[in-house]
């Protein structure tokens, strides 16, 4: 099978009449220059498929729902305490559903693979499933159905704070030891769709002790590891309190990370930190619609893309699934605390939305543990724009996608995941069944 484009941004660049032919779910050909053969699928303008390097699904069924005030002083952790809530009532087929529309809607904005930080492993009472790994399953299950591509990030949990404090009874859900979490991954593992990965999430400096970090490192078998690693400016104090250093400090100092750590929420950093994340190769997990929402801060973009640092962006809490948005508020979040324009543009590539989109394919490729791009042997991910948005019009190039990030009201036509059209005319082609299963299982969770 073939695609034929107008134009298509390619590994080497923007090349036009473009052909690409697909094979075994990767891309084996791609011609420039060149008329459309009969049998191809004609189409405007192809971008590689982002990664959405972080999210909880589940945490899509609870969009809307944290948007009153509660009391005095709303922030992450009075949030975090309904989300808890949320969390008692989700059984398995909850969770599937609600994950399978999540996974539906990012394909429709245009990300083709997610990294599901996925810590919701055991029963509301905390026992164990006859599977332990029931609910890795279900996000599995769910990426099949809806198509999109899956780094699978079990998470360890086993602390309610710094220093190898008790979990509390809303955590319990979360919590393994050691030994029972490297049995979840291997059964999780066995449980990959195609084109599925699998690495570690120890899901922060505040529920993992330094001894249990260092022995899941070899759980991962050269796979991605995920960290929450400075969200909040609470969990940047309690952390000097407990070490004297500040989390992303401790982690660079005493843990080997390098191209295979994605520190996720790296948003309170200083210059130091910064450089050194840079340097390791490692990404920045940034995810700045969840980040706006829960109030956590803004990430020192500039200062960390003037030093090479490698990031992708996450859709984390889910409350907005846009891949265009997050890349918008990316830089929009710098503009309006610099009162500056394409703050986050470089010299070698002034478009502000090309140089982000660009950056986010990479590091999120390297985050998710694979390659991204159009290329020959890359997996067929592939966007195209629809060109009947007025956005659009007369332009070209890198102005497309700066249309896309921020000028378009309905940006992506198709969408193709592992060379299978997942999404066609903006819209998935199991949105309808998604849907209504996602709606039998919220009647069920909010009854
Ligand atoms: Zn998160």
């Amino acid at each position: 099978m073939a695609l034929w484009f107008e134009t298509a941004l390619l590994e080497t660049g923007w090349a036009e009449r473009i052909r690409l032919t697909l094979a075994g779910g990767r891309i084996a050909a791609v011609e420039t220059g060149v008329d459309p053969a009969p049998q191809d699928e004609l189409h405007f303008a192809a971008l590689p498929g982002l990664p959405n390097l972080h999210s909880h699904a589940f945490q899509r069924a609870m969009a809307g729902l944290t948007e009153a005030r509660g009391g005095q002083g709303d922030d992450f952790w009075s949030w975090r305490e309904l989300m808890y809530r949320f969390v008692r009532r989700i059984g398995p087929e909850h969770c599937e559903a609600i994950a399978a529309l999540a996974y539906a809607e990012m394909l429709e904005s245009g990300f083709t693979r997610v990294g599901e930080f996925h810590y919701l492993h055991h029963a509301p009472d905390g026992s164990r499933y006859a599977d332990p790994a029931e609910m890795s399953g279900r996000i599995a299950a769910a990426a099949e159905t809806a198509g999109i591509g899956l780094t699978l990030l079990p998470v360890f949990y086993a602390h309610g704070g710094f220093g190898g404090q008790a979990p509390g009874a809303a955590q319990a859900r979360f919590v393994n030891d050691v030994d029972g979490f490297a049995d979840l991954v291997e059964r999780a593992r066995a449980k990959l769709p195609r084109n599925g990965v699998i690495g570690i999430a120890p899901h922060s400096l505040r529920a993992v002790t330094p001894e249990e970090l260092s022995a899941l490192l070899p759980i991962a078998k050269g796979g991605p590891v995920h960290i929450h690693s400075a969200e909040q400016v609470k969990e940047v104090e309690d952390c000097v309190a407990w070490s004297g250093r500040r989390p992303v400090r401790w982690l660079l100092d005493a843990a080997p990370v390098d191209a295979r750590w994605t520190l996720i929420h790296a948003t309170h950093v200083d210059a130091d930190e910064i450089a050194d994340i840079a340097a390791r190769g490692a990404v920045a997990g940034l995810c700045p619609i969840t980040e706006a929402n829960l109030g956590d801060g803004l990430f020192p973009a500039i200062d960390y893309l003037a030093a090479n640092g490698a990031f992708g962006v996450g859709s984390d809490s889910n409350v907005r699934i846009d891949a265009a948005e997050e890349l918008r508020l990316l830089e929009y979040g710098q503009r309006l605390s610099r009162r500056g324009r394409n703050l986050l543009a470089s010299d070698a590539r002034p478009a502000t939305g090309a140089r982000l989109f660009a950056a986010a394919v990479a590091g999120g490729g390297r985050s998710l543990g694979v390659e991204t791009g159009l290329a020959v042997g890359r997996q067929a991910d592939i966007v195209s724009l629809d060109r009947s948005d007025p956005a659009f019009g007369g332009r070209s190039g890198d102005a497309l996608i700066d249309s896309w990030i921020f000028a378009s009201r309905r940006p992506v036509d198709c969408v193709w995941r592992g060379g299978v059209k997942q999404v066609e005319g903006g819209r998935h082609r199991y949105r309808a069944a998604i849907e209504a299963r996602y709606g039998v299982a919220l009647k069920d969770l909010l009854a």
